[in-house]
């Protein structure tokens, strides 16, 4: 297996090309990404401009080139337009809304592919995210972050936080509560994010398949936890829309 870097396989599923100024004379280390380019492979000299802050995340530190991949997944119209995007071999899909988001997080594409959820307003992610080659054990790049998603945990991880809102909703007058959770947010940043109701707990002493339910919730990492915000709250479950290639009518 041939491994592709995640530049490369976002802009060559984009249909789009390489932003280069030259073919590289010898093989070496592209600093952004860190996959290796070969002779003849398009590259730029690397020149990042005073703006630039993500030196700490570079993957080939210290090397003086880009690929063309890199670079063409550098500009901000790019990165303003896919910032929340899966990416496959079939394209560059929308993974913005709950609807979207659950759909990948439940059904992943075939490897390789990345999940990229973009959490400020130009932000670069595609260089620096995990390519994936499994459907069941995934990262998506959020923001600086890396969330870990393991697709069976998620989906029994919804079913027990949709009987455990069943059981914080009786008695309750009102609306049905949607998760049993204090707090359940699609930022990171939430102190009380991910908290389950804490009658809940008083509720487990008496019965057995509650306990059960929250060892299963508690049991989630903080990205199936982030998946349930969007799991929780789909309306459908439909092929999100392709962004690139746009299609030609
Ligand atoms: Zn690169």
């Amino acid at each position: 297996m041939s491994l592709i870097s995640p530049s490369r396989l976002t802009i060559e599923a984009a249909g789009l090309s390489p932003v280069s100024t030259h073919k590289a004379a010898h093989a070496g280390i592209c600093a952004m990404c860190g996959y290796p380019y070969q002779a003849g492979d398009p590259v730029l000299a690397f020149r990042p401009e005073s703006s630039f802050t993500d030196y700490g995340a570079l993957r080939g530190q210290g090397n003086k080139a880009i690929d063309g991949w890199c670079a063409a997944t550098w500009t901000r119209e790019f990165t303003q337009t896919h910032g929340k995007a899966v990416v496959s071999r079939q394209g560059v899909f929308k993974a913005a809304s709950n609807n979207d988001i659950a759909w990948w997080l439940l059904n992943p594409p075939e490897g390789p592919w990345l999940f990229v959820q973009m959490d400020q307003q130009v932000q670069h992610l595609f260089w620096r995210a995990p390519v994936n080659y499994s459907r069941d054990v995934f990262f998506i790049q959020y923001g600086e972050a890396r969330l870990t998603v393991r697709r069976e945990n998620l989906a029994r991880g919804a079913d027990a936080a949709r009987r455990l809102a069943i059981v914080a909703s009786e008695g309750r007058k009102g609306a049905a509560l949607k998760h049993p959770f204090v707090r359940l947010a699609r930022e990171l940043d939430e102190p009380l994010h991910g908290l389950l109701r804490p009658n809940l707990y008083k509720i487990a002493n008496d019965r057995v398949e509650v306990g059960a339910d929250i060892d299963i919730v508690a049991g989630l990492t903080s990205g199936e936890l982030w998946g349930l915000t969007a799991v929780l709250y789909a309306t459908e479950s439909a092929v999100p829309e392709r962004k690139l290639p746009e299609l030609v009518a």
